[in-house]
């Protein structure tokens, strides 16, 4: 609820602080039990700061996280612990994430030492069926990371992330450093286990395409700002907001039929540090208008529970002007 990074940055001679970088501004959205919600943004969007602040691995400038209406937020370490087994973040680079003095077995096993719930023989048996799980042998575990192609090293990620059984897992563009063939594969396992253990999912990618699947509902972001958020079908075949409908347009399109037109924006994505005024996205709108540069548009309620974030909509006037 009305979250907030933003990062000091740092200039002049005796380091002060001369300007923010403003990852998140101001967030408000929901995540459903058993849903998968994808986070969709080009990169600098602040959606790997927005997943880090869910699960108390950042703390918010501003703003509330609540997890299963208990808000998290502020709670000492101690109280956050148990708490800790139940969320679980799986990154995009395996390669980095796995620590390669560790053997298999010990990895996947390390999270259940920390919460100290099982005994070792328990354990043992523990890494042997995560393994099994995600599609590796049983003799995996007394391998090192380094043995592992790519697409593997995530099934080992993911069976280390599902070994405190948690209910929520962050996807941080977790297939976006695979080939595409191996991609299918880890999104197919990722849907099974979700299945077999009633998981939550927030999944980050920074391509449409990836998260089409996997989503139930998708949220878009610009600028640390949710630009739309709706349910998979609005976002795809009836996108409201002009950045939604600029990224879909690039979507290669497997409905011959429906050949969409590429919408091109102009210009770069503006500095995080310097975002524009009014409506981030106002530089770079084919349907820009004057409001649009001095007012903030806030993320509003369609009446179905998709909420889009622009002026068009939020002024009946303009909505027909739009039309
Ligand atoms: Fe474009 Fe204005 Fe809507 Fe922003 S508020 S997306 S600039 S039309
Ligand atoms: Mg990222």
């Amino acid at each position: 609820k009305n979250l907030k990074k933003y990062f000091p940055i740092k200039g002049g001679v005796i380091q002060r602080t001369v300007g923010h970088v403003k990852a998140v501004d101001d967030i408000s959205f929901d995540i459903y039990k058993g849903e998968t919600l994808g986070v969709v943004g080009e990169s600098g969007s602040g959606k790997s700061t927005l997943g880090r602040m869910l699960i108390r691995l950042l703390d918010p400038t501003e703003g509330q996280v609540y997890f299963d209406g208990q808000d998290i937020t502020n709670l000492p370490n101690r109280k956050l612990r148990p708490l800790r087994k139940e969320m679980q973040m799986v990154f995009q680079d395996p390669y980095a994430s796995l620590n390669p003095r560790m053997s298999v077995g010990e990895l996947i096993e390390e999270p259940m030492i920390v919460q100290n719930t099982l005994k070792p023989k328990e354990r043992q048996g523990q890494v042997i069926e995560l393994l099994n799980k995600v599609g590796l042998n049983t003799d995996a575990r007394l391998k090192y990371p380094h043995e592992f192609s790519g697409g593997q090293r995530q099934r080992i990620a993911i069976a280390r992330a599902l070994s405190t059984k948690p209910t929520f897992i962050i996807g941080d563009e977790p297939v976006s450093a695979l080939d595409v063939s191996i991609q299918s594969q880890v999104l197919n396992l990722m849907e099974e286990l979700q299945d077999e253990f009633n998981l939550t999912y927030l999944f980050i990618a920074h391509d449409l395409s990836v998260v089409r699947h996997i989503s139930d509902r998708v949220a878009v972001m610009y600028l640390g700002r949710i630009a739309e958020i709706a349910q998979k079908d609005a976002i795809y075949k009836e996108p409201l907001h002009p950045y939604t409908q600029a990224l879909i347009s690039a979507v290669p399109s497997t409905d011959v039929t429906k050949k969409r037109e590429k919408i091109k924006l102009k210009g770069d994505l503006p500095s995080p540090s310097n975002p524009p005024t009014g409506c981030a996205f106002h530089t770079r709108c084919p349907k820009v208008h004057e409001r649009c540069k001095v007012d903030r548009p806030e993320l509003t309620d369609m009446g179905n529970g998709n909420m889009v974030a622009c002026h068009l909509y939020t002024n009946e006037q303009l909505q027909r002007i739009a039309e």
